[in-house]
């Protein structure tokens, strides 16, 4: 079976899921650009537990409209694709064998940081879908921890998407246009984070917080970043990162993605 890459996903607004942009665009490409997985488990910035990362474990997940003030035509997506019981199943497996505890979810549904781009990228939702969530106030190391136990199931045939965003202040993005100026503060970030993940310099990355520059403002809060971690985690040592998709939407959001192979 053929080893797929890692990816990390900036899903940036959920108006994404409808709006017509260059980062909409380029999703409805990427699915047909890489090998078809067997199945897709998604650390989503979405979905965050106490303590440990959960699992779901869920055969059937429903589609959750998991934000608020959006048009109406958000709300009645519905993104069907069956659950993936084994998989996340495989998923705790590992990551108990690797010594990271992990908790089970037996109901969860898909939030939008998982159904937004995998409504893009396989329209027909025929693919199984997991979620893992990402651990309130765990470090970058942490969550580095928790891809890189997870990396054997690259070979299974499982894709696996941490969905957050590269940037993501959103105290700065209200009443912003989707093409507005992108202020140096963000675009700084931006370009160390890039440099860093072509470097392979995960030593780097995992301390961004003190090395990067404007990090705490470009990230008040760690939740969209920590996905990027998991999926350079499971992509294993010596990945090589390709920079998919570059740009920004409403001037604050960064709309990166990138591969690790
Ligand atoms: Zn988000």
């Amino acid at each position: 079976m053929t080893r797929l890459p890692t990816l990390f996903i900036s899903h940036g607004s959920p108006m994404l899921a409808i709006q017509e942009s260059l980062a909409h665009r380029f999703l409805l490409t990427l699915g047909d650009t890489l090998p078809r997985p067997k199945a897709i488990l998604v650390a989503s910035a979405h979905w965050e537990t106490s303590a440990a990362p959960a699992v779901s474990l869920t055969p059937d997940p429903q589609t959750i409209h998991d934000f608020g003030g959006f048009p109406r035509a958000l709300f009645e997506i519905e993104y069907g694709a069956p659950g993936a019981p084994e998989v996340a199943a495989r998923a705790v497996a590992e990551l108990e064998r690797q010594g990271v505890t992990a908790q089970t979810h037996a109901t969860r549904g898909l939030d939008h940081g998982a159904w937004v781009p995998l409504r893009l990228m396989y329209p027909q939702a025929d693919i199984p879908v997991a979620q893992i969530s990402v651990v309130r106030g765990a470090s970058p190391a942490e969550h580095l921890r928790i891809g890189r136990a997870l990396s054997s199931l690259r070979d299974e045939g499982v894709l696996v998407i941490g969905s957050g965003s590269l940037t993501h202040n959103l105290y700065e993005f209200r009443g912003a246009d989707i093409d507005a100026a992108v202020p140096s503060w963000v675009s700084d970030f931006s370009a160390w984070m890039k440099q860093r993940l072509e470097a392979g310099d995960a030593a780097s990355l995992v301390r961004y917080r003190e090395q990067a520059p404007f990090a705490a403002r470009n990230h008040p809060s760690e939740e969209h970043l920590s996905p990027l971690f998991v999926a350079l985690g499971a992509a294993g040592d010596g990945a090589k990162m390709e920079h998919r998709h570059a740009g920004y939407e409403y001037g604050v959001l960064a709309m990166d993605v990138y591969a690790f192979q």
